[in-house]
């Protein structure tokens, strides 16, 4: 079968960690194109920008983008329009609306448009929804706590309006949460900190229950050294669960369930996108853009000590 040929958009920390890696040692893809401002990308087609790819490269079957949420919309609707099946990082969009209307468009054109979540393609969160499925949720709490100035060096987009904060990494354990929780979830209160020099929170609390009332708590802090957090748990009536790792580690009742996984995440998004290229169909879920969205609209905001790089 004839590999897809993908061009890449943003070559940035994710595109070199993880889509040129896993592109390059692909038997359904064949990374034939980048198109990035400030870099390039050794032994394939480099541009400046999309529209010079999709001019000079007309033969791509698909567009991954990989640059800041702010910059989402405007590169998907230009591949949609050239007839292109899309992949977008995570976090959607820059606006709720923005990726209701890229959702309509990729299904109007009848192309693909997935709307990725890496973290759901995390080795543990498969089982940890099928175990959730068969009990019943008391309660859960999330910790995700990481030192900004290790994982996002000189991200100025992050700290711009639009660019999530604090969220950025936070969306990933949403993510989760409404993959792996059987019931609809919502934001009861949320508390947003703001340094006094940026205009995206640096850490976030968030009260979140269930339709049913099952209460959630989640924590979000950039500020966090030492040991990094990516935890997640949920106690319920048959025994409790914690996801580790961003959802590499799973354990039950105490006992870790399987090997950790870190390599077999973005390999496992990619059989997906395939799949969704074949049969030319969207999958688009921005209920945890919603969440954020939610605990910016009811979010106490809180101004604190300015940060620096
Ligand atoms: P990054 O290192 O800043 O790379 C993004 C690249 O996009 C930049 O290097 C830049 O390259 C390009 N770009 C295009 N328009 C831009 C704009 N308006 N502002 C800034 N850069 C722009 O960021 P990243 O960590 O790769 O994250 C990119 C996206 O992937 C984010 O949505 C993030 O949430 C998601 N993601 C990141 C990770 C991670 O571990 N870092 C993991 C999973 C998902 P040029 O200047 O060359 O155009």
């Amino acid at each position: 079968m004839q590999r897809l040929r993908v061009g890449l958009v943003g070559i940035g920390k994710i595109a070199r960690d993880q889509h040129i890696p896993v592109l390059r040692d692909n038997e359904k893809f064949e990374l034939v194109a980048a198109a990035s401002r400030n870099t390039r990308v050794d032994g394939i087609a480099n541009f400046t920008d999309l529209a010079g790819m999709l001019s000079a490269c007309p033969d791509l079957d698909c567009i991954a983008i990989c640059t800041p949420p702010q910059a989402h919309f405007a590169a998907a609707r230009l591949a949609l329009d050239a007839g292109k099946h899309v992949l977008l990082e995570k976090p959607p969009a820059a606006t709720t609306r923005e990726i209701a209307l890229l959702a309509a468009h990729a299904a109007r054109r009848g192309l693909a448009l997935f709307q990725s979540w890496h973290s759901r393609f995390a080795i543990g969160v498969a089982p940890a929804r099928a175990w959730m499925l068969e009990r019943r949720l008391q309660h859960a709490r999330i910790l995700w706590k990481e030192d900004v100035r290790v994982w996002h060096p000189g991200q100025q987009w992050i700290w711009q309006a639009g660019g999530y904060g604090v969220f950025d990494p936070g969306i990933n354990a949403l993510s989760i949460l409404t993959e792996i929780v059987p019931q609809e979830v919502l934001v009861s209160a949320a508390r947003l900190e703001f340094p006094a020099n940026r205009q995206a929170p640096i850490a976030a609390q968030l009260k979140m229950r269930t339709e049913g009332g099952v209460p959630i708590l989640a924590e979000f802090d950039f500020r966090h050294t030492g040991v990094q957090t990516w935890d997640m748990e949920f106690a319920t009536d048959h025994g409790s669960l914690k996801l580790a790792l961003g959802g590499s580690q799973l354990f039950i009742d105490g006992v870790a369930q399987q090997p950790v996984d870190l390599r077999g995440e973005y390999a496992r998004l990619y059989a997906r996108f395939a799949q969704l290229c074949a049969a030319r169909a969207t999958e688009v879920d921005w209920r945890p853009m919603q969440l954020v969205a939610d605990a910016f609209l009811i979010g106490e905001r809180a101004t604190v000590e300015a940060f620096s790089d």
